[in-house]
C-alpha cells in the first residue's frame, strides 16, 4: 500500500474513532461518499466557517451575505447551463468494472509526467551539489525537456477534446498515453460518456417534467436570482459582492477519497459584482486575498499552488484553481473564476426580468460581470485535518498522535485538568471551568493519570490545557501546556482569560488580512 492511502487511512480512522467524521447510516453499512461530522467534527466545521465568513463578510463593507434556498425554480438550471452542461465524461474499465472520470484519468497522467520531472530535478541537484542551476537544468536537459514537451502536447488534445466535446478524442488519448485501471491494471476501456451530475427529484404529488426539481448543485445561482433584492436592500454600489454558506448537490460517479468528493457538501462562495471591463483587476485581487487566507493558517505554504485551468467553463473568461497538498497528492481546494456576465444575463433573458444596476457614476445601466471565489468547507476540513495529523516519537519512547489544528479552527479549545480527584483540586478546576467557558470551548477532565488526559487532548487538537495542582490552591498559578511544543508554565489564575484571547482568538489572523 502507498503511504498516501497510509496517511488517508489513518485519517480516516482516526476521524472515526474521536468524533470528527463518521461514515453515514454506517449501522447500514453506510451510504457511500456521505458523512455525518461528529461532535468535534460540527464544532471545526463551524469554526472554520467563521474564520471565511468573518474574513469576507464582517471586514470587507463592500460584501454581505445571503442564505437562499436549496431548491430553485427549475428554470434556474436551464439559464444556467446545469442542465444541458453540467456533465462529466465518464470512462468505464470493462475488467474491473470501475467508472472513472475521463479527464481525471489524463490530469494524473499529466501529474505523473511532472513527478518524473521533480525526480530528474533530485537527482540532478544531488549529483551537481552546491552548483546545481535548477532553472538551466529545466531549460537543458533533454530528459526533462522530453517530459515537459509531452505534458503540453497532453494538455493540448485534452484541452481540444474537452472544448469540442469530442468523447471519441477524449477516449483515443487515454488509449494512446497507455492509461491503465489503477484496480484492474488493464488497458480494456468503454467508450466515453456524458453523464449529468444534478439530482432531480419533484415537487408535491405531480409527475412529470413539469414538476421536476433539482437539489442546487452550488449555492452561486441563488446569489445571482437575487442579485438585485440584495443590492437595492443593502443599499450596494458596484464593486460588491454576496457571500454564502450551504450545501449543494452532485451525483458524483467517482467518489471515493473521504471527504474529498461527496454527493452531499458544503460550500462557501461568494460572488462579487464588478463594472464590466474592470474583472480582471477583481480576479487578481480576489486570487491575492483568498491565498493570504489560506497561507495566514500556517499548514505549510509549499502545501498550495495554483493551477490554471486547461478549458474555462462555458461561462468563463479566466479561472484558477487553489490546490493543496492533500494526501493523496495536489488536488482542487477552491476555485476562483471570472464568470463575465454570462449567468445575470442568461437570467435576464429566460426570466424577462431586468437584472441591470445603474452606475451613478457612469450614468448608465449596464450588466454588471461576475468574479467568483468557491471552496468546499469539506475539502478544507480535509485540508486542515491532514496537515495537522502529526504522529511523533516522544524522548520516553511512546508515541502521541496529535492534531495541530491552527488554534483559533480547534474544536476544544482548552482542556482543564485538575491533577487528583481530591484534596479540594476538582472544585478549583471548576470554578475556573466555569470562569473560561463563556468565552471558550472548554472541557473538563479528571478521569485517568495526566499523562493519558494530555494525550487525549493532543488527539482532538485541543491547543492548551490548564492543570490544576497542589500549589495552586496556595499560590492561585496554574500550569498552562501548549499543546505542539508540550512546553509549561505557570499562569496566574487571574490572567488566563487575557492571555487565552490574545492567543486563541481570530482576531489576529483577521487582522492580518486587512
Ligand atoms: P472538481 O473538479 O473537483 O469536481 P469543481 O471544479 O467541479 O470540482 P466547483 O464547481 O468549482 O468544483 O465547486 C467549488 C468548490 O466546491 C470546489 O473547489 C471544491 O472545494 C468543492 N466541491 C466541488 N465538488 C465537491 C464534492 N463533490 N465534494 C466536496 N467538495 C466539492
Amino acid at each position: 500500500m502507498s503511504s498516501s492511502e497510509d496517511v488517508l487511512k489513518s485519517l480516516v480512522s482516526h476521524s472515526k474513532e474521536y468524533g470528527f467524521v463518521f461514515p453515514s447510516s454506517e449501522i447500514y453499512d453506510g451510504l457511500s461518499a456521505t458523512y455525518d461530522y461528529g461532535p468535534y467534527g460540527v464544532d471545526l466545521k463551524n469554526n472554520i466557517k467563521a474564520y471565511w465568513w468573518k474574513a469576507m463578510v464582517q471586514i470587507h463593507s463592500n460584501l454581505v451575505g445571503l442564505d437562499s434556498a436549496i431548491f430553485m425554480h427549475p428554470t434556474t438550471w436551464k439559464a444556467s447551463g446545469h442542465v444541458d452542461a453540467f456533465n462529466d465524461p465518464l470512462i468505464d474499465n470493462k475488467d474491473s468494472k470501475k467508472r472513472y472520470r475521463a479527464d481525471v484519468l489524463i490530469e494524473e497522467h499529466i501529474e505523473k509526467l511532472r513527478l518524473k520531472i521533480e525526480k530528474e530535478i533530485e537527482k540532478a541537484a544531488q549529483r551537481f551539489g552546491e552548483s546545481f542551476d535548477r532553472d538551466m537544468y529545466l531549460k537543458t536537459n533533454p530528459r526533462v525537456l522530453g517530459y515537459a514537451e509531452e505534458m503540453k502536447q497532453v494538455r493540448t488534445r485534452m484541452k481540444s477534446a474537452l472544448e469540442e466535446g469530442n468523447l471519441e478524442a477524449l477516449r483515443n488519448l487515454i488509449v494512446d498515453l497507455g492509461v491503465v485501471c489503477p484496480l484492474s491494471g488493464s488497458k480494456n476501456w468503454t467508450e466515453v460518456r456524458q453523464f449529468n451530475l444534478m439530482f432531480a427529484t419533484e415537487l408535491g404529488s405531480v409527475s412529470g417534467e413539469a414538476s421536476t426539481i433539482y437539489l442546487r448543485p452550488e449555492t452561486a445561482q441563488g446569489s445571482y436570482v437575487n442579485f438585485l433584492n440584495v443590492q437595492k436592500s443593502a443599499r450596494m454600489k458596484i464593486p460588491f459582492g454576496i457571500a454564502q454558506i450551504g450545501k449543494a448537490f452532485r451525483n458524483e460517479i467517482i467518489a471515493r477519497q473521504f471527504i474529498f468528493r461527496m454527493r452531499e457538501f458544503e460550500q462557501m462562495e461568494m460572488q462579487f459584482f464588478v463594472r464590466p471591463g474592470t474583472e480582471m483587476e477583481w480576479f487578481e485581487y480576489w486570487k491575492a486575498f483568498r491565498i493570504k487566507w489560506h497561507a495566514i493558517l500556517g499548514l505549510g505554504d509549499s502545501n498550495y499552488r495554483f493551477h490554471d485551468h486547461i478549458k474555462l467553463a462555458h461561462y468563463a473568461n479566466a479561472a484558477t484553481d487553489i490546490e493543496f497538498n492533500f494526501p493523496m497528492g495536489f488536488k482542487e481546494l477552491e476555485g476562483i473564476h471570472s464568470r463575465t456576465d454570462f449567468d445575470l444575463k442568461a437570467h435576464e433573458s429566460f426570466s424577462g426580468r431586468k437584472l441591470q444596476y445603474f452606475d451613478p457614476e457612469l450614468q448608465e445601466s449596464y450588466i454588471p460581470y461576475v468574479v467568483e471565489t468557491a471552496i468546499g468547507l469539506d475539502r478544507m476540513f480535509l485540508a486542515v485535518l491532514s496537515a495537522s495529523y502529526k504522529e511523533e516519537q516522544l524522548e520516553d519512547g511512546s508515541l502521541r498522535t496529535v492534531l495541530a489544528i491552527p488554534r483559533c479552527l480547534a474544536p476544544v479549545k482548552l482542556g482543564i485538568l485538575p491533577l487528583v480527584k481530591k484534596d479540594g483540586l476538582p472544585e478549583l478546576a471548576m470554578s475556573i471551568f466555569n470562569a473560561l467557558r463563556l468565552d471558550f470551548t472548554c472541557q473538563y477532565d479528571e478521569k485517568d493519570a495526566i499523562g493519558k488526559r494530555y494525550r487525549r487532548q493532543d488527539a482532538i487538537g485541543t491547543p492548551y490545557c490548564i492543570t490544576i495542582d497542589h500549589q495552586s490552591l496556595d499560590d492561585g498559578m496554574v500550569t498552562l501546556r501548549d499543546r505542539d511544543s508540550m512546553n509549561q508554565e505557570r499562569i496566574a489564575i487571574n490572567d488566563l482569560k487575557l492571555l487565552l484571547h490574545e492567543r486563541l482568538d481570530m482576531s489576529s489572523l483577521l487582522q492580518q488580512l486587512i
